[in-house]
């Protein structure tokens, strides 16, 4: 235990009491577990199967995400084809809490650099809009990247602090996920480096932000829509009582109790003096679950309410010539009958941002006044009237567009 800072072995015996032992002994005896989830917009589970050298074994919250064993898969072809993606076991439950429905309007807050944000994109099968967002700019060029990778087509990446969201957007989103910056307690295992940021004042400072975060995005959570808070940390203060501390602001959100299963412990109350519903909260701890270990809250804004109308407008550019140059391209490209109704180049949903070409899902909301990173499924650049296609379009493609045309 001497790797770790005495207070929060103290702090962790203290909260553990009888199980604080297999707790050590699986953050201290065990390797970190790892795990990936497929890419159900590109690959089934059963067609990835049998050309994987891994031994998959499953995890009870997902059925597209496998505890992994064996070859490594991050220097894999089909990891930069965009067929999976590597994720810590315990952190493949948020999107499946969250849910997010096809044609749904949803903002994942925090979400640099894209694991849930791709859960939640195959989810949507690339109908609706999830708008993926994160302040910090490096880290939202490598949520770019993944995204491209992953072939989504509804996907609008910002690069905004959440008051001016909150402030710009209102309350028009169907399912709003923070996944919040935490002290990351659930990463020592497998990052040591992150042991030696922790202290008790780090903690206190993590919560903070937290609450925060959670203020302004309970803001874009319409009238009966769902918010999920998660964080890969144990310490109380940033879990149940950032749920607590919101619950007391905002007397319009309850806890929605998340389906039962192996693995899934409840959270506990009496650690942050919280109301009983608080044990509706959801903890995956390394000495009971495969993972790391997470926290997941679900919620849900009790007004009745609508769903947001369909917003798109198109471009107030001209397209008429660069529509053109556009469709030769495709003609001279692609099996055109084969290629995604968004991006037809006869379809309302192109439009032009500076000299890069878009499909924009119509649920897009107006981003006026944001900064916006991609607004959609990035097709292309041009230069005057040339079109050049961007790799973010050939990854969003089905392999049969191109058959025949190479
Ligand atoms: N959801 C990501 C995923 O699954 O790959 C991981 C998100 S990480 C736990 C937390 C993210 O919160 C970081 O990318 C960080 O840049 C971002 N962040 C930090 N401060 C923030 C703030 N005030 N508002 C929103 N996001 C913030």
């Amino acid at each position: 235990m001497s790797a770790f800072p005495p207070d929060f072995v103290e702090r962790m015996n203290r909260l553990l009491g009888e199980d604080a032992p297999s707790f050590w002994k699986a953050l201290e005896g065990q390797p970190p577990q790892k795990g990936v989830r497929i890419n159900t917009l590109k690959i089934t589970v059963d067609e990835f199967k049998p050309i994987t050298n891994t031994t998959l074994s499953p995890l009870p919250w997902t059925d597209i995400g496998f505890l992994v064993e064996g070859e490594d898969l991050g220097s894999h072809p089909y990891h930069a084809a965009g067929l999976y993606y590597l994720q810590e076991p315990s952190a493949m439950a948020v999107a499946e809490i969250l849910n997010p429905q096809p044609g749904e309007l949803v903002l994942d807050i925090a979400a640099a650099p894209g694991g849930k944000t791709t859960h939640l994109a195959s989810k949507m099968r690339n109908q609706g809009a999830l708008v993926a967002n994160d302040p910090h700019g490096g880290r939202v060029q490598a949520l770019a990247r993944n995204l491209e990778r992953w072939g989504t087509h509804h996907t609008v990446i910002t690069q905004e602090r959440p008051q001016r969201l909150a402030d710009h957007l209102g309350p028009i989103f169907d399912r709003v996920l923070v996944d919040a910056p935490c002290s990351g307690e659930g990463t020592f295992r497998k990052d040591p480096g992150e042991i030696k940021k922790w202290t008790p004042n780090y903690v206190q400072r993590c919560a903070a932000v937290q609450n925060e975060i959670l203020w302004y995005a309970a803001q874009l959570v319409r009238p009966g829509g769902y918010l999920v808070y998660s964080t890969c940390t144990f310490s109380p203060e940033e879990n149940e009582g950032a749920v607590k501390h919101l619950l007391q602001a905002r007397s319009d959100f309850k806890i929605v109790p998340i389906t039962k299963m192996p693995g899934l412990s409840p959270g506990n109350p009496d650690w942050v003096n919280g109301p009983r519903s608080l044990e509706n909260t959801v903890r995956i701890w390394p000495h009971k679950a495969p993972g790391e270990g997470h926290f997941v809250a679900l919620m849900q804004r009790t007004q009745e309410g609508s769903r947001h109308p369909e917003t798109f407008k198109a471009t107030s550019q001209p397209l008429t010539q660069k529509r053109a140059a556009y469709r030769d391209f495709v003609n001279e490209t692609f099996n055109k009958e084969l290629l995604p109704a968004l991006a037809a180049p006869e379809g309302r949903h192109l439009t032009l941002y500076g000299d890069r070409l878009y499909a924009a899902s119509e649920y897009m909301p107006s981003l006026e006044g944001l900064r916006v990173r991609h607004w959609g499924w990035w097709l292309g650049t041009f230069n005057k009237d040339r079109f050049t296609p961007s790799h973010a379009l050939a990854m969003g493609l089905p392999s049969p567009c191109f058959q025949d045309r190479l």
